[in-house]
């Protein structure tokens, strides 16, 4: 009796290990080894937005994944979804953030309508798809908002007929560790160079190759990153600040004082910068800002950006949080005005910030027990230590009703990754190298 029910025990064991090799999507079967770029408006405000699809290329080697192709993270606040169009199944699958999802929150975004540049890369359907645009919803779930319907023989067909398919440059390889397809390949862009400056361009490239790697758990990482650099200039050298009077003629358009805030730092050209970069092999984007003026931005799965001012060591890991992590900001600054992102009646997306709401998904597992919720602060740990881990009052912008992980974070001061936020990078990482 025993025995046989120690049969029917393994038999079950491998019907489960069956059925989760059988859902698991075979590359091969979908997708060919190239990459579908989509560039995208999107249009709207606070009371909604749509779609505007201006243009689709097939552009170089698929540089992501063969085996991650879902997402597993619920984040961002839209995603990008490849369906089978026969049998609808989910083929592939990324979430993430972009300067409309801020835009819509300033004060001019509640009602004023704008048009946003957008770029999401696929890989290369074989069979017909249908790409749906998923926004996320006040209910907190995913809508679909646009679907895209995608014949790879129609659309190659189309793409034959185009004349205005650009020459790409050779990238730099500043790092190259291998495969693309099981490596983080970086792109650095540098922004505000001129003809003139193609030397410092080149040094400087190999010291943000250096800040990209500098902190943990990148450091311990470093293996996994191929980093490659654009070597193309702008017409002027400088970036953009309309707060001093000064208006460059720049390679991607840069510029300080976005949404009203000084230091943000950022660009909304993305057309232009995704044309840069090119068929580059590319799952993230670091764009590298000629300026001594402190400033710098990062928003998931869409690029981080810093200037050479001498912080830019710290400045570019925080951006990267963002952008490869998906991570909060762990400060309070309740004076931005796009910073009120974070609902408090959900819990939110980010990893590493939480509103109690259900902090049982966040890191509750990970505190020592007898932990208070919240933790009382603890003024004397130094700012190049995290402090003990617990749930800390003063995060995502507001002072209250939002916890962070430690004291100090390079999410919230520059001091080191905390271990929640240094979880989750490590995630994301994982879903490059397997
Ligand atoms: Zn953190």
């Amino acid at each position: 009796m025993k025995k046989k029910a120690i049969v029917i025990l393994l038999f079950c064991g491998l019907l489960a290990a069956g059925s989760a090799q059988a859902q698991k999507i075979k590359f091969d079967r979908y997708f060919e080894d190239a990459t579908l770029r989509l560039k995208y408006q999107r249009v709207g405000s606070q009371k909604g937005d749509t779609i505007r699809v201006v243009q689709q290329d097939r552009i170089g080697q698929w540089s992501g994944s063969l085996t991650q192709l879902l997402d597993p993270f619920n984040n961002g606040f839209f995603r990008i979804v490849v369906l089978d169009a026969q049998t609808g199944r989910r083929l592939y699958s990324r979430g993430y953030n972009s300067l409309f999802a801020e835009y819509r929150d300033t004060p001019t975004g509640a009602d004023s309508v704008a048009a946003f540049e957008e770029v999401v890369r696929v890989p290369w359907p074989k069979v017909p798809v249908n790409i749906c645009w998923e926004e996320l919803g006040p209910d907190h779930r995913y809508h679909t908002q646009h679907t895209l319907y995608c014949d790879p023989v129609q659309l190659m067909d189309q793409l034959l007929k185009r004349s205005d398919i650009s020459v790409s440059m050779e990238p730099v390889r500043l790092q190259y560790k291998g495969n693309v397809h099981k490596k983080i390949d970086v792109v650095i862009v540098p922004e505000g160079y001129g003809p003139a400056d193609t030397a410092k361009m080149q040094k400087d490239m190999r010291s943000f190759c250096t800040f990209l790697l500098g902190q943990e758990p990148f450091a311990s990482r470093r293996n996994d990153f191929n980093v490659w650099g654009i070597p193309l200039t702008g017409q002027e050298t400088g970036i953009t600040h309309p707060g001093k009077g000064l208006y460059v003629k720049s390679l991607v358009g840069a510029s300080y004082n976005t949404f009203g805030a000084d230091r943000y730092l950022m660009t909304m050209r993305l057309f232009q910068l995704h044309d840069a970069i090119g068929s580059t092999p590319c799952d993230h984007i670091i764009i590298m800002a000629n300026s001594d003026t402190y400033g710098g931005g990062g928003i998931y799965n869409f690029y981080a950006m810093s200037s050479l001012n001498e912080m830019a060591y710290m400045v570019l890991p925080h951006e990267l949080g963002h952008s490869i992590g998906g991570l909060a900001d762990e400060y309070v600054d309740e004076d931005l005005s796009y910073g009120d992102t974070h609902s408090k009646t959900f819990e939110p997306m980010e990893p590493n910030i939480t509103s109690l709401v259900d902090f049982g998904h966040k890191w509750q597992s990970m505190l020592p027990a007898g932990t208070p919720i919240p933790t009382p602060a603890d003024a004397s740990v130094p700012r190049t230590e995290n402090g003990p881990l617990g749930v800390y009052e003063g995060a995502g912008y507001q002072s209250k009703g939002l916890y962070r992980p430690t004291p100090h974070c390079m999410m919230r001061d520059y001091g080191p990754f905390c271990p929640v936020c240094a979880k989750r990078l490590n995630e994301v990482f994982d879903l490059y190298t397997q």
